[in-house]
């Protein structure tokens, strides 16, 4: 009876293995949407927040127009004491590209040295400083999540030449009574290396004291006037 049991269970194994096919766990449905990549790899779905051209896609955060001053180089730059410009356009999960450059003639250290900011949804900061060859907190320094968290490495190329940021970032979530139920994540790569892995954002980033979570919705990219000369271009972003 034993045998005649283990038999059975053994053949019937062999009958159910016998049953699966490849096909069994494949998945058709939804089929991913083509896109395309231009010649300099923005892909197709991404929305073009600076061309070259133009700042249409940005105001000040008054909402007057943006004052940065555009240069012949197809960059724009930060005109010191105009204030930060922010997009017009709101967001909330994302991948977005920039390209930023510290002045070339070196002025000022630490903080003082190319000090510039993307801010996601005008409150989680990723630090744009020229932190070649120039010392300050390391919860500070370029690509940190300022004050919150230390990129892996220092992947800078010397001051002046361009450096790019792309980052993932998942948007905090607040439920109605303005509880946090789901943290806002981050990952950045600064020259395509990982300098962010997924981290798990505490909340705003804040110059004096600890982070805060007051609720919010989808809101601007911003870009920080810290009063030094940072060069942006081609930037895009894509929902996610
Ligand atoms: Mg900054």
């Amino acid at each position: 009876m034993r045998i005649f049991l283990i038999s059975l269970y053994f053949f019937s194994t062999l009958i159910i293995l016998d049953a699966q096919k490849p096909e069994d766990t494949e998945v058709w449905e939804p089929e991913p949407k083509q896109i395309s990549l231009d010649i300099t790899n923005v892909p197709s779905d991404a929305i073009r927040l600076f061309d070259g051209r133009s700042l249409e896609h940005w105001t000040s955060e008054d909402g007057a127009p943006a004052q940065w001053l555009i240069q012949e180089d197809g960059s724009f730059q930060v005109k010191p004491g105009a204030g930060a410009i922010e997009t017009k356009e709101a967001f909330g999960d994302c991948q977005l590209h920039i390209e930023w450059k510290s002045p070339e003639i070196i002025k000022g250290e630490g903080q003082g040295r190319g000090n510039s900011g993307l801010f996601l949804q005008k409150r989680y900061e990723v630090q744009i400083l020229d932190s070649y060859k120039n010392r300050t907190y390391s919860n500070g320094q370029a690509g940190s999540v300022y004050k919150q968290y230390i990129p892996l490495v220092n992947a800078m190329r010397p001051s002046g030449q361009w450096q790019t940021y792309d980052v993932i970032f998942k948007a905090p979530v607040f439920n109605e009574k303005g509880e946090k139920t789901e943290s806002g994540q981050l990952t950045v790569l600064h020259n395509g290396v990982v300098i962010q892995n997924n981290i798990t954002l505490l909340g705003t980033s804040e110059y004096i004291g600890p982070p805060k979570n007051m609720p919010h919705r989808e809101a601007p990219i911003m870009l920080q006037d810290h009063g030094d000369l940072v060069s942006f271009r081609n930037i895009w972003v894509r929902r996610l």
